[in-house]
């Protein structure tokens, strides 16, 4: 199957308007494009809960607070076609900046509450960028169902929040992430790493994951929080912006585990950063018996 290139909104408004036509449901997956396996399973997640996927590629410069960033973003579009291409999405969406955002262009999204903390400190009008452009990409798709991931997790609330607060008319779905087999998750980014980076890259999850455990274990989260940041820094990696664990359900600051949790963190590798995250399970019913006791 081939994937249409759609480049024009009003393109794309009249072919999802002959599909709604024919009554069949629409997904949408927004990505920067450089796509890798994490994409891909939304993609396919996309095709199971829908009749037409559109996978938009759009590299956003309002989200990039660093213009080296922005520079340095990989831009594959025709291996991205490909990959959609065997995947089966039916519409590939790659509008032009000047398209997204022509002269005159005055409008911003911006989300209080959860995309304060954790990347909006340390990426200033990030989420404002992200709130405006996926916006206009729901808008424009007018699409069923959107697909998001949750490497990215806080932007998956910054996203189910302005859906809810602006009533737009789309269910928002989140995909697990997805990692290579050594743990590391997958990202564009990723091909920035040196060798020995990469290498090193993959603690970061170790780190995470016998974290979660620690904490679901019962340990005291500041003393499991601080050793784990030693840990980071220990492995190589230059600085830990954050390592934060929050409320899974609004990101919501929690000094207790006592309900479903998520550690985040972001950390810079020599010049990339990365970010990550781990669900943390509840402690057994016979650790916090103990820790009561
Ligand atoms: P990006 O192209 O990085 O803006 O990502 C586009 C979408 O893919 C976002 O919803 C991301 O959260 C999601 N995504 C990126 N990497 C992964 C991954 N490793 N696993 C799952 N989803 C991902």
């Amino acid at each position: 199957m081939s994937t249409a290139i759609v480049r024009i909104v009003s393109e794309l408004r009249s072919i999802v308007a002959a599909w709604r036509r024919e009554g069949l449901k629409i997904a949408v997956v927004p990505t920067m494009g450089a796509l890798h396996e994490g994409h891909l399973s939304l993609v396919r997640a996309a095709l199971a809960k829908a009749d037409r996927v559109i996978v938009t590629l759009f590299v956003n410069p309002r989200q990039f607070n660093n213009a080296d960033d922005l520079a340095a973003y990989p831009r594959t579009e025709h291996d991205d076609a490909a990959k959609l291409a065997s995947a089966g999405a039916h519409i590939l969406y790659a509008p032009d900046a000047a398209d997204i955002y022509p002269q005159g262009f005055g409008t911003t999204v911006a989300v209080g509450g959860v995309s304060e903390g954790l990347c909006g400190t340390f990426r200033p009008g990030h989420f404002d960028g992200v709130a405006t452009v996926v916006t206009k990409l729901l808008l424009q798709t007018g699409a069923d169902l959107a697909f998001f991931g949750e490497k990215d997790f806080q932007q998956l609330h910054v996203v189910r929040q302005l859906v809810r607060d602006l009533d737009i008319p789309i269910e928002i779905i989140a995909g697990p992430t997805v990692r290579e087999a050594d743990g590391l998750a997958m990202s564009s980014r990723n091909a920035r790493l040196s060798l020995a980076e990469r290498n090193r890259a993959p603690r970061l999850a170790e780190i995470l994951v016998q974290t979660a455990e620690r904490l679901s274990s019962g340990q005291l989260i500041k003393r499991v929080l601080s050793e784990a940041q030693e840990a980071i820094l220990a492995a190589g990696f230059s600085k830990v912006e954050y390592l934060e664990l929050r409320a899974d359900s609004d990101l919501a600051s929690i000094v207790r585990l006592d309900r479903p949790a998520r550690l985040l963190v972001a950390a810079w590798l020599g010049q990339t950063r990365l970010i990550d995250n781990l669900q943390v399970a509840l402690p057994r019913p016979e650790v916090v018996h103990q820790a009561a006791a």
